[in-house]
């Protein structure tokens, strides 16, 4: 909306607030006239503490359908007991003001209890090797992690009934697995994956960066730069062994002892050996003084 000016000749831009809905009940009333009328939903799941990587999701799906829906809740469910659901980052009048100015329609912002009411006894999961391997490792995160993003994106699928979901290729397991189940699950949903977005100096973006001290910080943009070496050097010599021991090299350079630096197939997860034939997803998670960091990068096969 432009408004007029003080200033002759000038304009001012701002944008409409986005809806907040904390019920389920509300969110379907608030969605009903736009299903009733076929026009298309997008939703973009968040935890909040909204930085570009979530922009670039919300700017695609406002681009791509009539209206837009960002979820805001940080899932327990996702979280192992000694991982970080207290002390995770938040800012909710600041995320509000972003999805705003991002021409998000509805935010769904609920409390735990609304998702979670008491005696809740059910999950959704994807079994097997896509959630038991790199973050889904039992000695990592392990496959509860999925189970509890699988679980919520479920519930969300079903509070919002969106035509396409937005997700981001910085969580290319999450994103798997989520494909996965939607697939295996005959889910109405289009799943769109989204580049990552980095800092200027290739650092994904995520909202755990917070958590880096300053020399953290600088140290951290290893793993950005060990994944393009780990490409580099996998297409340059036509080997995955020299890729990650390029990418080794780069993590030991900046004191990093990754928890993993594997290469897989990028939609089985299944381990592979050359580089023919598919995409490659080269993944790896570290922590960097205060926060456990992850990024990827998928290797296009070779021709021919
Ligand atoms: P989160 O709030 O961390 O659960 O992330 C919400 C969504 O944003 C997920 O689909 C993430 O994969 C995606 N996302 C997080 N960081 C980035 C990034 N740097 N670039 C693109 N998408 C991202």
């Amino acid at each position: 909306m432009n408004l007029d000016s003080p200033f002759p000749g000038d304009t001012v831009t701002t944008s409409a607030a986005a809806r907040v809905l904390r019920g389920v009940e509300e969110l379907r009333a608030a969605l009903g006239p736009a299903r009733r009328e076929g026009r298309t939903i997008g939703l973009v799941p968040t935890m909040g503490f909204l930085h570009e990587g979530h922009v670039s999701l919300l700017r695609a799906a406002r681009a791509e359908c009539d209206v837009v829906v960002m979820s805001l809740f940080v899932n327990p469910t996702q979280f192992g007991p000694n991982e970080d659901l207290d002390s995770y980052p938040r800012d909710e009048e600041r995320d509000l003001r972003l999805a705003g100015e991002a021409g998000v329609d509805f935010v769904f912002a609920p409390v735990v209890e609304e998702l979670y009411p008491d005696g809740f006894a059910a999950a959704v999961e994807v079994t097997g090797g896509l959630t038991s391997v790199l973050d889904g490792d039992p000695a990592r995160r392990g496959p509860g992690h999925f189970r509890g993003v699988t679980t919520v994106v479920a519930k969300l699928f079903n509070i919002v009934g969106p035509d396409v979901a937005y997700f981001g290729q910085k969580d290319a397991q999450q994103a798997a697995v989520i494909k996965r189940m939607v697939r295996d699950l005959d889910f109405p949903v289009r799943i769109e994956v989204m580049p990552t977005v980095r800092e200027e100096d290739g650092l994904a973006m995520s909202s755990r960066n917070v958590y880096l001290e300053p020399a953290d910080r600088a140290r951290a943009v290893a793993l950005s730069h060990a994944l393009a070496a780990a490409e580099q050097q996998a297409l340059a010599r036509d080997s995955l062994d020299a890729g990650l021991a390029a990418a080794r090299i780069e993590l030991a350079a900046a004191a990093i002892e990754p928890e993993y630096l594997e290469a897989r197939d990028a939609e089985t997860l299944e381990p592979v050996e050359g580089l023919a034939g598919r995409p490659i997803l080269v993944a790896v998670a570290a922590q960097v003084g205060g926060a456990r960091l992850i990024d990827n990068v998928v290797i296009e096969p070779l021709a021919g």
